[in-house]
């Protein structure tokens, strides 16, 4: 059997469902595939939920109602007279919203998003399922979260694998269904509470399900070609990269390459699977593929850039170094705030690190370090890193910049600049 990934993208408007619909119809294997939220519907639901725990009550009926009115108009474009019907089976998911929003929300914004954001998914799902059967590809829906057990880490749950798999196993009867549609991103605890898998999750999802269920590939359908050596919104000139390893691709998604999420390779290098990344608009073109590759591969010069960081320059608040004590008690802080450290530079009297900007605590993280070192910081920095660096591309990609930490490896070289 395959997994086949079908991103928020893919799905963001009826012919989009109708492209899925065309490229499934070519597979004759076993096939799960997992959905996200249409176009942008987990950012809306962000919002959503936002307005929610603040109470604003009056952004919160426009949120709900734009949600309601961006999938119906979908529905009605994809099923005419059915379309009624096919609503019929969104009701209850949306009732159950409009339950959970005439409360006041409870004390844990993390929870209450959680319980919100993975509605997305649901709805995504259903009407991709529906459409499917409605066009002769008969499927079977599941409920992921009745098999993906996890922790109660609100917004990251951490997956039981070993309850999952069973689960998992028990859900997914080839014998019964050739094709099953499912969530990405959401699980839930043993308890029965949503959790989310962090953004961008349904990747991760893929894999899992891809180790659990021993498929002989995952197929994540995108609207680039492949994986490039740069992403095409921010270079002029890209290219395609047709093979990597899994070991490349876990190196570009830690160094920020957003192409896939970076849990998704995990599961597979377990298990030797495949990924292919495809895409959803050229579907007969080969794409990319990420498996395992024990030779030593000549790669093209590879960019990944990452913007919006915050550089933190800490030292201490008497004359001392910095020891391995005051590093572990700023470690503990940013473990505390869910803080992801990007580059580390460290000399006699300075640390300096260059983390993401949070969404929230940052204010609190940065009085926490001034209550025990002094403290400097600069925002809207750019950090740039090159895989397979030459000196002409370097000299090419920061000639005219504002370079205010440089590192290099043999292999990896890394610029933190100030952002144009
Ligand atoms: N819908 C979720 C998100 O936008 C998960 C995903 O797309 O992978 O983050
Ligand atoms: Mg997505």
């Amino acid at each position: 059997m395959k997994v086949f990934k079908f991103g928020g993208a893919s799905v963001k408007d009826a012919d989009g469902v109708r492209n899925l619909a065309s490229i499934i119809q070519e597979y004759p294997d076993q096939l799960v595939i997992v959905v996200s939220a249409m176009g942008k519907t987990t950012n809306s639901l962000e919002v959503l939920a936002k307005n929610y725990f603040n109470e604003n009550r009056e952004e919160l009926l426009v949120n709900i109602n734009t949600l309601k009115q961006f999938h119906s108009a979908i529905i009605e474009n994809l099923f005419n007279d059915f379309s009624e019907e096919v609503k019929l089976t969104l009701s209850s998911d949306f009732e159950q919203l409009n339950i959970r929003l005439a409360h006041p929300p409870s004390l844990d914004y993390d929870f209450e998003y959680d319980q919100i954001v993975s509605l997305g998914e649901i709805l995504s799902t259903k009407i991709t399922s529906a459409y499917l059967n409605y066009v002769g590809i008969k499927n079977r829906w599941i409920d992921i979260r009745t098999g993906l057990r996890t922790d109660a880490t609100w917004r990251e749950g951490n997956i039981d694998w070993s309850l999952s798999s069973g689960l998992i196993h028990s859900k997914f009867n080839f014998n019964e269904n050739r094709i099953y549609v499912t969530q990405g991103f959401i699980g839930a605890t043993v308890t029965d509470q949503t959790t989310t898998l962090g953004r961008e999750g349904s990747d991760y999802t893929a894999a899992v399900l891809a180790n659990m269920l021993d498929s002989d590939s995952v197929t994540i359908w995108k609207d680039v070609q492949g994986i490039m050596n740069a992403d095409p919104h921010k270079f002029n000139v890209t290219q395609k990269l047709d093979m990597l390893s899994y070991r490349e691709a876990v190196e570009m998604t830690y160094y920020g390459a957003k192409v896939i999420h970076p849990k998704t390779m995990k599961p597979l290098v377990e298990k030797d699977i495949p990924l292919y990344v495809r895409s959803f608009i050229q579907p007969l073109e080969n794409g990319s593929v990420i498996c395992r590759i024990d030779h030593v591969m000549n790669y093209v010069p590879v960019f990944i850039s990452k913007e919006d960081l915050i550089l933190i320059t800490i030292s201490p608040l008497d004359f001392s170094f910095i020891a391995e004590e005051s590093i572990s008690k700023i470690y503990k802080l940013f473990a505390h705030y869910r803080i992801k450290v990007n580059l580390v530079q460290q000399s006699a009297m300075n640390f300096s690190v260059a983390i993401d900007h949070p969404e929230r605590g940052f204010d609190h993280l940065i009085s926490d370090l001034k209550n025990k070192f002094v403290v400097h910081y600069n925002e809207g920095l750019e950090l740039l890193t090159i895989r397979y660096y030459t000196e002409e591309v370097i000299h090419q990609m920061i000639e005219k910049r504002t370079v205010l930490v440089a590192q290099r490896t043999r292999t990896t070289a890394r610029f933190l600049m100030k952002q144009v």
